[in-house]
C-alpha cells in the first residue's frame, strides 16, 4: 500500500510529538486523524497546517481512557476515509511521584491514558486491519520504561513498561494478518510535557543536565522522534514487528548492576 492509501490516526496529535508525527505522516501522503482530548485548538491549528499544504485531516476528539469514545472515533474515521491503517499511540500523560508522594487514584488514571488508551484503540482498529491483511501500529513509550535512573519517575515508568510488554505481545497476536505492531522509546524531548510549568532559568538548567547525559550531547525534539514513528510507519517496514525503537541522543544514565 503507497502513503497515498494509508488512513492514519495519531491519538494526542495536536501538540508534541504528535503533533510532528501528524504532520509528517499528512507530507508523506496519508489521511490523518488529529485525535485530542481538551486542546480542540491545537488540534484544529494542525489540520489547517495539513490541509493548508494540500493535505486531508480532521480533528476528532476522544479521551483515549473511555473505550466508547474512541470506539466512535475510529468509526467515524473508516466512515471518512475508509479503515484506519496506521495507528499511532502517542496520547500519554506524566507524573513525578516517589514512594512518599504516590497518590493512588492520579497513578490509576496515568495507568488510564498511558496503558488502556493503547488497548482500547488497537482493539478498534484490529478489525478493519484484519480485514485487509494490513496494518503498522506504532505505540509511543518511554525510555522511563527501558529503566532510565531520572528520579521520581517510577510510576510513569512502569506504566510505559507495560506499554513495551504489550506492544511484543500484541504484535505476536496480530503479525499473523499483516499486522506490525513496534514501539518508539524516546529520550528527553523538547515538548509541553517537560517544559510545562517551569520557568526559564529552570528549563535551561534541566535542558543542560539531561544533555549532558546523552552522547549527542543535546535533547531531542518533536520531529527525532516523529522521523522515527514514521519509519516504523512505513509501508515497506513489514518485516519488522515486536520491536522497541529506543531514541534517546544515546542517554548514559540507565539503572545497571555496576
Ligand atoms: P505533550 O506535549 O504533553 O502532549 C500530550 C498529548 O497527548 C496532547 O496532544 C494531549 O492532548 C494528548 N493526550 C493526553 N491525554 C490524553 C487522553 N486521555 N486522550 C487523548 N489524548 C490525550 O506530550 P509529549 O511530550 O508530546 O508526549 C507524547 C508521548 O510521548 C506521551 O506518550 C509521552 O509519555 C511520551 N514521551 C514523552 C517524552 C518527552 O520527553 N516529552 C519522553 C518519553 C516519552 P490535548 O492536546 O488535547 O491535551
Amino acid at each position: 500500500m503507497a502513503w497515498s492509501e494509508q488512513v492514519a490516526v495519531v491519538t494526542g496529535g495536536g501538540r508534541g510529538i504528535g503533533r510532528a508525527t501528524a504532520l509528517l505522516l499528512a507530507q508523506r501522503g496519508a489521511a490523518v486523524c488529529v485525535n485530542y482530548a481538551a486542546r480542540g485548538d491545537a488540534a484544529d491549528a494542525v489540520v489547517a497546517e495539513i490541509t493548508a499544504a494540500g493535505g486531508r485531516a480532521m480533528a476528532v476528539a476522544a479521551d483515549v481512557a473511555d473505550n466508547a469514545a474512541v470506539t466512535a472515533m475510529i468509526d467515524r474515521v473508516a466512515a471518512q476515509w475508509g479503515a484506519v491503517t496506521v495507528l499511532i499511540n502517542n496520547a500519554g500523560v506524566g507524573g513525578q511521584a516517589t514512594l512518599d508522594t504516590y497518590d493512588r487514584d492520579r497513578f490509576a488514571r496515568m495507568r488510564a491514558v498511558n496503558v488502556d488508551g493503547i488497548i482500547h484503540t488497537t482493539r478498534a482498529v484490529m478489525r478493519g486491519m484484519r480485514e485487509r491483511g494490513y496494518g503498522r501500529i506504532v505505540n509511543v513509550g518511554s525510555i522511563a520504561g527501558i529503566g532510565t535512573a531520572l528520579p521520581g519517575n517510577a510510576f510513569y515508568a512502569a506504566s510505559k513498561a507495560e506499554v513495551t510488554i504489550l506492544t511484543r505481545r500484541f504484535a505476536m497476536e496480530l503479525g499473523p494478518q499483516g499486522i506490525t505492531v513496534n514501539a518508539v522509546a524516546p529520550g528527553f524531548i523538547r515538548t509541553d510535557m517537560t517544559q510545562g510549568g517551569r520557568g526559564r532559568d529552570n528549563w535551561a538548567a534541566i535542558e543542560k543536565q539531561l544533555a549532558e547525559r546523552a552522547m549527542t550531547g543535546r535533547i531531542g525534539e518533536p520531529q527525532d522522534i516523529a522521523n522515527a514513528i514514521a519509519f516504523l510507519a512505513a509501508p515497506e517496514s513489514g518485516w519488522i514487528t515486536a520491536q522497541t525503537l529506543v531514541v534517546d541522543g544515546g542517554r548514559m544514565d540507565y539503572i545497571g548492576h555496576a
